[in-house]
């Protein structure tokens, strides 16, 4: 398949490999934000390929995951009011909240359903005049714009009855905490959808302390091709954002979509799932579009604790500081069909991801 199999050639891979073993010269501990790129690298035993002085560490990018508890409790809080109902994407609804999840609430008779775009939000609205039908927005800047969007389709639409519940996150402020926290990380693989959208200059805090940034791919030659790019920063003595994603992330980012995107929503603290309350770590509704803001309609918040489940070590799987193998719970009290914390729910979520794949590498 032209675009894709190139991505996964194993002979490139090899290659790719042998240049790393050949240029490493010193431990690192890389980290990928992304779960989707956790996902490339588990999939395709990426972390066996590398020599053992280089170490990959997956970071808090997983949109579902990172959703705290509180943002959990406020979307069921609206889900149970009479005449409401509460769509998300379906990875949402088993997600943990402080004493139930959205399916849990679901099964008790809250309405709640499941759309694939907030568009579809926007169109259940418009079919049901009558019904307040709550977006549950969540996701970094790849789905802001997306959301945003959908708000201004409602505008035009005159969906009077839509309204979007915002959990969605920024980037820049989590990206500056993993620095602070005690895991050591001597580089990022960044994630390409989220650049495409904000370009390059997030990652200036990151490169003034010295902290090589590559822009990656979700294929396996991207990533590997990455960490070359990591290895060869480091043998300059060189901290910058490189761009390997460079078939669709540009260094400027999509104007357009941040011009949306800061129209609808403004920056406010937000808590992380396992990294606490950021500064400016979230995207709530604009002044702007209040009428859209399910929390001023509504009167709540969604805010509140990440405290984790007794036994779940999500907070420190989301900062990198523990391994799925670490938890107990792992594969025993805890799987896809039964989990007990939000990185066993999202198809990213890294313990979810080490739970489906292994094992196998792409040069086998
Ligand atoms: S395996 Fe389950 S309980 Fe353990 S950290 Fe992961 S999600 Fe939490």
């Amino acid at each position: 398949m032209k675009y894709l199999s190139e991505f996964r050639d194993k002979d490139v891979a090899k290659n790719i490999c042998s240049a790393i073993k050949a240029e490493s010269k010193r431990p690192l501990r890389i980290m990928e934000f992304c779960g989707g790129h956790t996902i490339t690298l588990v999939k395709y035993g990426i972390p066996d390929l590398l020599p053992p002085e280089i170490e990959l560490i997956s970071g808090p990018g997983c949109p579902v995951c990172v959703t705290s508890k509180g943002e959990i409790d406020a979307a069921i809080s609206l889900a149970q009011k009479e005449n409401v109902a509460l769509v998300s994407f379906g990875d949402m609804l088993r997600v943990p909240g402080t004493r139930t999840s959205l399916l849990g609430a679901k099964t008790e008779g809250a309405d709640v359903r499941v759309v694939y775009s907030p568009d579809d939000a926007v169109k259940l609205a418009l079919e049901h005049p009558s019904l307040k039908v709550v977006f549950f927005a969540v996701g970094f800047e790849t789905t802001s714009p997306v959301t945003s969007a959908a708000v201004k389709f409602a505008e035009l639409s005159g969906a009077e009855n839509f309204y979007v519940l915002s959990a969605h996150k920024r980037t820049p402020p989590v990206l500056a905490a993993l620095l602070a926290d005690e895991v050591r990380i001597d580089a990022f693989v960044c994630p390409g959808h989220v650049t495409a959208v904000t370009g390059t200059d997030v990652y200036g805090s990151l490169t003034s302390a010295g902290k090589p940034c590559v822009v990656s791919g979700f294929e396996p030659i991207d990533i590997l091709a990455s960490v070359l790019c990591i290895v060869r920063q480091f043998n300059k003595g060189e901290a910058r954002t490189e761009i390997e994603y460079s078939r669709v992330a540009l260094a400027e980012g999509n104007v357009r979509a941040r011009e949306i995107m800061n129209d609808v929503f403004a920056e406010r603290d937000a808590v992380w799932r396992g990294l606490g309350l950021l500064k400016d770590g979230g995207f709530k509704v604009s002044e702007k579009y209040k009428k859209f803001d399910a929390e001023a309609v509504f009167g709540i918040r969604a805010v509140g604790d990440d405290k984790e489940t007794p036994g779940c070590i999500c907070d420190k799987i989301l900062r990198g500081v523990k391994k799925p193998g670490d938890c107990p719970l792992f594969a025993r009290a805890c799987s896809p069909e039964n989990p007990v914390g939000a990185c066993m729910v999202s198809d990213e979520g890294t313990c979810s991801v080490y739970y489906r794949y292994g094992g196998k590498t792409i040069a086998e």
